[in-house]
């Protein structure tokens, strides 16, 4: 039997809310509805879900989804090993058996075959079908489970389907507000909230030019690096270079664009 207590979250993760969005999560939790986080990516959905768990104590299980991940990935599959075959439960399955909350981080990135599996588990039925192994596990009273997507990337080849999509819950989820930014950025590094609050000017900035030569703006993630290195000591400009435009450009215009705005910030 797997140990709960490696998914449980040990320390309280810091999140700043931004809305009534943990009050709405517990109700949702409290009807083990499924949940949907949509929102750009480093705006912190996976935090939000972290501190959920902790604060309902219940175990978390995060997945990464990928194009080449399979059904069998989330839900398990026969071994060889000196013995003969064993079987080893895959992560949907073990937060199925514990009663975990089991979070599908970009979950339409997986394929759409691999996605159907979630759906048993999603409505009345909470039942996961083992289909190799000939077994159903019904889902541990305590189960839910979170998707998170970053609606941006979508397209029509890689979204996820009606079918799937209305079996959940959703909050839309967007980076904070210029203040809340900065007081993230503070609470987070211990960096001035001052210097902080000026990285989020140039943040806001780069966002603006999403859909002008960028796919994505800077994330909450980027400016957290960004003054992670700035509180170690590294010089802001060079910091801000190297946390917030590098990463994300490889257009020599915009990248000297963003430059332009650091060096008349610092
Ligand atoms: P994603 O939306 O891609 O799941 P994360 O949740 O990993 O993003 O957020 C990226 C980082 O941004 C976090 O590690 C954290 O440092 C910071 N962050 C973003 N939003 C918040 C928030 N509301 N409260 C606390 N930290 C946040």
């Amino acid at each position: 039997m797997t140990n709960k207590t490696q998914f449980t979250v040990g320390k309280e993760p810091f999140y700043q809310a931004q809305g009534d969005e943990v009050q709405l999560y517990e109700a949702a939790y409290a009807a083990r509805l499924p949940v949907m986080v949509k929102g750009p990516t480093g705006c912190g959905k996976s935090r939000f879900i972290e501190y959920m768990a902790w604060k309902l104590n219940k175990p978390l299980i995060t997945v990464a989804c990928n194009e080449d991940m399979t059904a069998s990935d989330l839900v398990g599959r026969y071994l060889l090993d000196a013995n003969g075959t064993r079987w080893l439960d895959g992560p949907l399955t073990t937060a199925a058996r514990i009663g975990a909350i089991c979070y599908l981080d970009e979950v339409v990135e997986a394929r759409q075959d691999t996605t159907v599996v979630i759906h048993p588990l999603t409505d009345h039925r909470r039942t996961l079908p083992l289909d190799k192994k000939g077994e159903l596990i019904e889902a541990h009273p305590d189960f839910q489970l979170v998707i998170s997507y970053n609606p941006g990337y979508q397209n029509l080849m890689k979204d996820l389907k009606q079918s799937t999509k209305q079996r959940f819950t959703a909050f839309e989820f967007d980076y904070p507000t210029a203040e809340l930014e900065a007081d993230i950025l503070s609470k987070e590094t211990g960096l001035d909230v001052a210097i902080c609050g000026k990285l989020v000017q140039i943040g806001q900035a780069a966002r603006n030019l999403k859909g002008h030569g960028l796919d994505e703006g800077i994330s909450t993630r980027l400016l957290v690096y960004a003054a992670t290195l700035i509180k170690n000591g590294v010089d802001a400009k060079a910091a801000c270079r190297m946390a917030m435009v590098r990463p994300i450009t490889d257009d020599a215009d915009i990248r000297d664009t963003l430059d332009h705005a650091i060096d008349a910030s610092f």
